[in-house]
């Protein structure tokens, strides 16, 4: 008898553990492009067009090869809207003697899975994601019984169990991060490369299509989509970054410059993300570009701690603490989302420039989400639920199982600390030192308080006063907390009102 294999929109991978054993011309791998998936959260434009080129371009592949595909598109007038509900509609006309899944990216689709599973009258078997290189239970063993779960620690372990970037016992070049060598700022006349970006194909086209036909009102515009929606596709933009830009990745890590969306990243996250790229290839490949000198290490350390450290270590948070950690909110952020997070029509030319790009590419880097519109949301208190579903909307590489730990963990402190030691709060004087925004923007970043002046100066010591009882006896917060103490009190309440009126002000009035 026949097995029915499914396929979810992110597991477009060749080896992936749902396909083990197939057999062509018997068994049959479902995909089915739903609308729940497409709106349980109201998706950039970008994200939506992208998975489903990628799906049906992996289904022709998969055809090709001889193995027999029930493909579902999103316009099938029969199509349910739910994976479960796909999976009934096939299993009614009998023929198949057992289901066989990958395991889900998130909790709800998983939860989803094993309801249906538990109701099935025919065996399902959910099989591991090995497409990650640290497992559940791998995780869960490196986090039991420590009282702080710190990506670094994480980080070195991985690097032991790979062997990546070693020298026998020790890391190579003596050191484990040399983060320190790569918070440079662009200087002036130095332009990031060109990128290679992918002219959609025929099959990319038609989705395209379909999104702008079916989900127009989404947020984001389609006109620039360049991301890869094949494997091999995906092959030639990480092999442009290898031997183009991985040189300089280190250097310009942290910085940013306006109308310069890509800076020197690898803009390999959704094909990563989808299954197109292997993240442990990925590492080896840019290990191999050191070790044959045409990168140096402060560059190729860096990218790899990307990989290899934090999307493992956050997708190890998520599944370690999920479902509970998406109702965390330390700070009892209560804001509403500033209108301009979707406009883009604010002064602040920092913040319009990332969401430009948002809008336009689906796509900001690390820098701007960190530093830029995750700084704003957790100085203003914006309620994590409003963020979250930000960074889930507008982004092609935003699956909940990597967005939530950034956002709620590293991005707004929600999780009192799991994921990073200490909130990423800073002041404009960061984003000056780090960008070329400031000089053309109407605010003054010197400026500490008055209309004119930076709200994230204006904003920076009423967040630091207004979670005094929370964020004190952070030991990585003892010097600007010593800094707030010294100004006194009348000055604080001061401080405190400035940045009450800057919330009011920017439009994060207390949410309904
Ligand atoms: C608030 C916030 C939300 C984010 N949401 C997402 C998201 O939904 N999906 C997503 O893939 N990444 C997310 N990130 C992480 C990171 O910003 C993106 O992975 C990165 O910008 C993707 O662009 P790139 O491929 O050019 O990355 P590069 O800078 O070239 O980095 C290389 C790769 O490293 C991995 N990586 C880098 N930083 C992180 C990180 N902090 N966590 C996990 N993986 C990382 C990514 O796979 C990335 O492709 C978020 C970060 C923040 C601060
Ligand atoms: S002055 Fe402030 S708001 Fe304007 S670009 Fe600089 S940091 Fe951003």
């Amino acid at each position: 008898m026949a097995v029915l294999r499914l396929v979810l929109g992110d597991q477009l991978s060749d080896g992936l553990s749902a396909l083990e054993g197939l057999e062509p011309g018997v068994d049959t791998v479902l995909m089915a492009e739903v609308r729940d998936e497409a709106t349980y959260v109201r998706h950039h434009k970008q994200k939506i067009a992208l998975t489903f080129a990628a799906m049906r371009n992996h289904a022709e592949r998969l055809a090709a090869r001889g193995v027999r595909v029930r493909y579902v598109r999103i316009d099938d007038p029969d199509n349910s809207g739910s994976i479960t509900g796909e999976l009934d509609r096939v299993l009614e006309g009998g023929g198949y003697d057992r289901v066989v899944a990958t395991e889900c990216g998130e909790w709800r689709l998983a939860e989803h899975l094993a309801g249906f599973a538990e109701g099935a009258r025919l065996p399902v078997e959910i099989r591991e994601d090995r497409r990650f290189l640290c497992s559940h239970d791998r995780f869960r063993r490196w986090a039991s019984g420590k009282s702080q779960l710190r990506m670094e620690f994480f980080y070195r372990e991985m690097r032991r169990e790979t062997g990546l970037l070693m020298d026998g016992a020790q890391p190579e070049g003596g050191r484990w991060n040399y983060d320190a060598e790569n918070r440079k700022k662009l200087p002036r006349g130095v332009t990031p490369p060109a990128r290679l970006r992918t002219p959609p194909n025929a099959t990319t086209r038609v989705a395209i299509a379909d999104v702008e036909r079916l989900f127009g009102d989404h947020f984001g515009s389609l006109e620039a989509f360049g991301w890869p929606t094949t494997a091999a596709e995906a092959e030639a933009v990480l092999a442009h970054f290898l031997e183009v830009i991985l040189p300089s990745f280190g250097d310009w890590q942290d910085a940013m410059a306006e109308n310069q969306p890509w800076m020197w990243h690898g803009l390999i996250s959704t094909s990563l993300n989808l299954g197109l790229l292997d993240p442990l290839d990925v590492c080896r490949r840019a290990e191999a570009v050191y070790r044959a000198g045409r990168a140096p290490l402060n560059a190729v350390e860096g990218f790899i701690r990307q990989i290899l450290g934090w999307r493992e270590f956050v997708r190890g948070i998520y599944w370690l603490k999920a479902p509970e950690y998406r109702v965390r909110n330390f700070l009892d952020a209560d804001r509403a989302l500033p209108w301009f997070y979707w406009s883009g029509e604010t002064d602040m030319a920092c913040v319009a420039d990332a969401v430009k790009t948002t809008r336009d590419n689906a796509y900001a880097h690390h820098i701007q989400r960190l530093m830029v519109t995750g700084n704003l949301a957790l100085l203003l208190g914006v309620h994590p639920d409003a963020v979250d579903d930000w960074y889930m909307a507008v982004y092609a590489d935003a699956y909940e199982w990597v967005e939530m730990p950034n956002t709620r963990g590293m991005a707004l402190f929600a999780d009192g600390g799991i994921v990073g030691s200490k909130p990423y709060a800073a002041s404009g004087a960061y984003i000056d030192r780090m960008s070329d925004y400031c000089g053309g923007c109407r605010y003054d970043v010197k400026s500490k308080s008055g209309d004119a002046a930076c709200p994230f100066n204006r904003l920076y010591w009423g967040f630091l006063e207004r979670n005094r009882g929370r964020l004190r006896d952070n030991v990585r917060l003892a010097m600007p907390y010593r800094t707030l103490d010294g100004f006194g009190e009348a000055r604080r309440a001061a401080l405190a009102a400035e940045a009450e009126a800057c919330r009011t002000l920017l439009g994060a009035t207390p949410r309904d």
